[in-house]
């Protein structure tokens, strides 16, 4: 069995739906995961935002206009009245559902409900459309065996039991259709892997029946060794080691969820990225092996934030270290760069959540300093203590520019540098220059 996630962008209009289509359509066992439409979450974020400012009217506008884009959408993808107005009846419900959610008071749990209904809209359509066109499928309901703990953090156990059942009780079929990104939460609420969160779907699916591949369809030709967004001259990577490809997600490479490399690495399942516009090209594949002395990609994050914690006497002050980190696993706070002298620790976060009380906690025993709007740059590959040269073209580009950390021989995958988020662009450019010759 295979897992194939569809991002929005793939299964963002009729014309992409039937390419998706013919990609799923043969004799292969497979599940497909599939995200909103391109442009759903968003415009549910904007609602739920709308709802919170107390702006009922542009909230209702706003629904308004999505239920209009997806008339259109439903009139163009089906022939048959049958299955216009079967797809007509579920836009119905579930614009039931959201301008509901919108009566009395707005809050989170209702906006986890809100941001669910797009992942629910876009796999009954493509189920109703292989019905259509007389593929045997059948629509599973991820609600049913995706849940996340207390602490957000997925069951797969659970998945994997769950799914296992459901799954013999269709021992013909070898067409699933699932909902990525949504969840029940353990209040038994409905919830979500958060934003981008169907890579992660695939993967927890992928992990959870150990399938044979999991493949991230997107619309670029597999990770890049660069973000295309702000590099001009970027390229593809052949290969990447599960390591490689976790560190490029979770600093950053909006490519994949940050979190979607670990379950299938767990189980050793390999990942394949590519691209729905051109499925001929070979993309990226994702295994343990690690493969070339060099660096493979660089990525970044923004929003972090710096948190240097400066003690008297921290040299010879044993303990010093273990008091500081318990005060962030007290507010289960993960910190994710960390550099040290005789004096003082910094620290890197991704949110605020938490911080005045992990500081009020800190100052107790030292003096706390914070820095925001910072980015990290990562750089990823095989960088084992024995290459050389590369010292000399990651700092060549920072002639003119400050760095506030650097952080490395944590792993022998990256070095991550923290600079103010306004020399990221000049930063990446330059990088790719001196590292990539692009
Ligand atoms: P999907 O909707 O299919 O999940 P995403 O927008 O989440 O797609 O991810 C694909 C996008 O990620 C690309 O279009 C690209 O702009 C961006 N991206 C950022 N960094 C990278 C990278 N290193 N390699 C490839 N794409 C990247
Ligand atoms: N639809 C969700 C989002 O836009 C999940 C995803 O696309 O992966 O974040
Ligand atoms: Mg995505």
């Amino acid at each position: 069995m295979k897992i194939l996630k569809f991002g929005g962008t793939s299964v963002g209009s009729v014309e992409r739906i039937y390419a998706v289509r013919d990609l799923i359509v043969n004799d292969e066992p497979k599940i497909v995961v599939l995200s909103a439409m391109s442009g759903t979450t968003n415009a549910l974020v904007g609602i739920g935002d709308a709802l919170y400012a107390k702006t009922p009217d542009k909230a209702k506008q706003l629904i308004q206009e999505l239920e209009t884009k997806y008339r259109g959408v439903i009139e163009e993808l089906f022939q048959q009245d049958e299955f216009k107005q079967k797809a007509n009846r579920l836009i119905d419900n579930q614009f039931d559902i959201i301008r509901g959610l919108c009566e009395y008071l707005f809050n989170e749990r209702k906006e986890r409900r809100l941001l669910a209904q797009g992942e629910i809209i876009s796999t009954h359509l493509m189920q109703y459309h292989l019905e259509e066109s007389g593929v045997n499928s059948v629509l599973l309901d991820s609600l049913e065996f995706m849940r996340i703990d207390v602490h957000d953090e997925p069951d797969l156990e659970y998945s994997s039991e769950k799914l296992t059942k459901i799954l013999e009780q269709y021992a013909d079929t070898k067409l699933f259709i699932a909902q990525g990104y949504i969840c029940l939460n353990s209040f038994g609420e409905v919830d979500n892997l958060k934003r981008g969160g169907s890579d992660y779907t695939a993967s927890l699916i992928g992990a959870a029946i150990q399938a044979d591949e999991i493949q991230i369809w997107t619309d670029i030709d597999g990770m890049h060794n660069n973000d295309p967004r702000i590099v001009d001259k970027t390229r593809p990577i052949a290969e990447l080691s599960f390591e490689e490809a976790a560190e490029l997600a979770y600093f950053g490479a909006k490519i994949l969820h940050p979190a979607c490399v670990k379950p299938a690495q767990s189980k050793n399942i390999p990942v394949r990225i590519l691209n729905t516009m051109k499925p001929h090209l070979q993309g990226t594949l994702i295994t343990s092996k690690v493969s070339g002395r060099e660096v493979k990609a660089i990525a970044a994050k923004d929003n972090i934030i710096a948190i240097k914690i400066k003690s008297g006497r921290m040299l010879m002050a044993y303990g010093f270290l273990r008091k500081l980190f318990e005060v962030f696993e007290k507010y289960r706070k993960s910190v994710d760069t960390v550099t040290t002298s005789e004096v003082a620790v910094s620290v890197t976060i991704d949110d605020d959540k938490n911080l005045d009380k992990i500081v009020a906690e800190l100052q107790e025993f030292s003096t706390v300093e914070i820095d925001r709007d910072l980015s990290t740059i990562c750089i990823v590959g095989d960088l084992m203590e024995d290459t050389y040269g590369y010292a000399r073209k990651i700092f060549q580009p920072f002639e003119d520019i400050p760095i506030r950390m650097i952080s490395y021989g944590g792993s022998k995958n990256n070095v991550t540098l923290l600079v103010k988020t306004e020399y990221k662009h000049t930063v990446l450019n330059l990088l790719n220059k001196s590292l990539f010759n692009l």
